[in-house]
């Protein structure tokens, strides 16, 4: 299938808990040609993160100055580290025939909402306060204060729900990552993303 050349933005985001980087994973493994969009940040690398594949890791005045070059699609502060998306994510997709994945918060994401009005954009969601909570405990070595500000975080930002296209609730990991698979593979059989390939279709009609 050839991909139209721009490159379709999926923007993914979640609290902490939901289980989005094992769904992005699946979706990533099944579905071809799609790019993860690294982005820049300036905190620390955890276990065995590799620069450049997980993010670009950098420091705190290299990102401002990064900011004030404008070379950020979007940038937000989150957990008192800053993230961002350099613009140069899409096109390089683009070049590689690939569509982009962002796994990025509920700010950067109203902020790429903005700048690219047809990106796709999905939420996922713990199906409730409760498995959020186990899921939080089971994965990590975290105090206990830190279980209960992610888990006060996680209200905040689930209220932003209603900026998204999509709410996908993770109940059971092999249903959510089906769901998500199809809403990329639904956006590739849009209308406007298939001109390219309809056009000597209808060719062969004349
Ligand atoms: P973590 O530090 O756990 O990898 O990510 C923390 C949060 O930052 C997650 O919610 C993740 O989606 C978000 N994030 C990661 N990269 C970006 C980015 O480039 N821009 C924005 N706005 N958020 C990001």
């Amino acid at each position: 299938m050839s991909l139209s050349p721009n490159a379709t933005v999926f923007i993914i985001s979640a609290p902490s808990g939901s289980g989005k980087s094992t769904l992005v994973g699946e979706l990533m493994r099944q579905v071809p040609k799609l790019r993860f969009s690294v982005s820049y940040t300036t905190r620390y690398p955890r276990g065995n993160e590799r620069d450049g594949e997980d993010y670009y890791f950098i420091s705190r005045a290299e990102f401002e100055a990064r900011i004030a070059q404008g070379e950020f699609l979007e940038h937000a502060e989150v957990f008192g580290n800053y993230y961002g998306t350099h613009w140069s994510e899409r096109e390089r997709a683009a070049a590689a025939g690939c569509d982009l994945v962002l796994d990025i918060d509920v700010q950067g994401a109203r902020q790429l909402k903005e700048k690219i009005p047809d990106a796709v954009s999905i939420f996922i969601l713990a199906p409730g306060r409760q498995v959020l909570e186990e899921r939080l405990r089971a994965r990590s070595q975290d105090q206990e204060s830190v279980i209960l500000r992610r888990l006060h975080d996680a209200a905040g930002e689930i209220r932003n729900y209603t900026l998204y296209d999509y709410v996908l609730v993770n109940r059971e990991v092999a249903a959510s990552v089906d769901t998500l698979v199809s809403i990329v593979k639904a956006t590739r059989s849009r209308r406007d993303r298939m001109e390219n390939e309809i056009r000597p279709i209808l060719e062969t009609f004349s």
